[in-house]
């Protein structure tokens, strides 16, 4: 088993590279849609080869380049050419065999002077979780090269073996506003992980420094602040779902388990879980995060039915309404109200296909 994944590593090109880079990457769109349209307009898949297109690329890239063309047209045609892609932004690809990676630089054959030259072109690896560097040293598929607001970046394509885990052990994981996340394991250990009060205080600080903005109509510092609101709850869920994979992995979980949170949405308008709703966005990223985490640790996730999961009773089944802190019911189960949810998830019935969408 293994899967792909895209690595984006940032490029500090010289002033010359970057032209060059630029140069190559709008050959390389131009020659796709060139040929595209060829094909489209013959209906068939074209046979030219690198000898054919005069494009100021490497031959290597050239047939790269022809290769997307082909399955840009298959696309097409499955769709009985109801939409032919145009390429608009410039990007350019080199296949494996055609780039190198030495932790400091990418290697790859660029146009010097009309001529296809093997150029090392500086690479920054530091990235926020400092995971580029364990990952690059797996099996390295296509190195796909664009500009984004203004900055070079290299997408690597990456392909990692999943280990499968010994035995089944599964761990629920509810999502929540009071508590970001509640995580138990089948065999009871359980772990609350970040700080809803401390979220709650600083949503409420931005919240009244945007007021006061909008007072003095301070649009530009209003769409900073809003930026940087952005940028720490993407943080936070980036924080928690680290530590909940960790935990799983401590506890060598195989199986994480979340609510499905399409019917949450579906449902929300009566149930308790209205709140909920509001912030099904974030709730969606933070087990976006936690899905892509698990998965290079070999950490499968699954979505289940997420109908009564904190009023249950996880020992029988029962409905109960908590009180206060402690959710009791009449089989003698007693337990934190905010275990219950997750205790539950853990056992619920799974969506099919295990995959939700936004
Ligand atoms: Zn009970």
């Amino acid at each position: 088993m293994s899967q792909t994944i895209t690595v984006k590593v940032k490029l500090l090109p010289t002033k010359e590279q970057a032209n060059i880079l630029q140069e190559m990457s709008r050959a390389y769109i131009s020659t796709i849609n060139m040929l595209v349209s060829e094909m489209v307009a013959e209906k068939k898949s074209t046979k030219k080869s690198s000898k054919d297109i005069s494009a100021p690329l490497p031959s290597a890239v050239k047939n790269q380049a022809i290769k997307d063309a082909k399955s840009v047209f298959k696309k097409a045609k499955k769709s009985k050419f109801a939409t032919v892609p145009v390429l608009k932004k410039p990007f350019c690809i080199w296949n494996n065999q055609n780039y190198s990676f030495d932790f400091s630089h990418i290697s790859m054959p660029i146009m010097m002077d009309r001529k296809a030259t093997k150029t090392p072109i500086r690479a920054l690896l530091i990235d926020k979780e400092n995971r580029n560097f364990d990952l690059l040293k797996h099996k390295l598929g296509t190195l796909r090269i664009t500009q984004k607001s203004g900055k070079w970046i290299a997408q690597i394509s990456v392909t990692i073996p999943t280990i499968e885990g010994p035995g089944l052990k599964v761990m629920g994981v509810d999502l929540g506003l009071k508590v970001p996340a509640v995580a138990v394991t089948d065999d009871e250990k359980a772990h609350f992980f970040g700080n809803g009060r401390q979220n709650k205080y600083k949503k409420r600080k931005f919240r009244s420094v945007r007021k006061a903005l909008g007072k003095k109509k301070k649009w530009n510092a209003i769409r900073k602040l809003d930026d940087k609101e952005q940028r720490w709850m993407k943080d936070q869920d980036h924080k928690v779902s680290r530590a909940i994979v960790n935990f799983a992995k401590d506890n060598k979980v195989s199986v994480i388990r979340l609510e499905q949170l399409a019917n949450i949405r579906r449902t929300a308008r009566t149930s308790r879980k209205n709140e909920k709703n509001l912030h099904t966005w974030s709730f969606y990223r933070l087990s976006q995060f936690i899905e892509y985490k698990a998965g290079l640790e070999g950490i499968k996730v699954e979505h289940v039915n997420p109908a009564y999961t904190s009023q249950t009773c996880p020992k029988c089944s029962e409905k109960n309404k908590a009180q206060d802190r402690k959710y009791k019911c009449k089989c003698g189960f007693e337990k934190h109200r905010d275990l219950v949810g997750a205790m539950n998830i853990r056992y619920a019935p799974v969506v099919g296909g295990n995959s939700q969408s936004a």
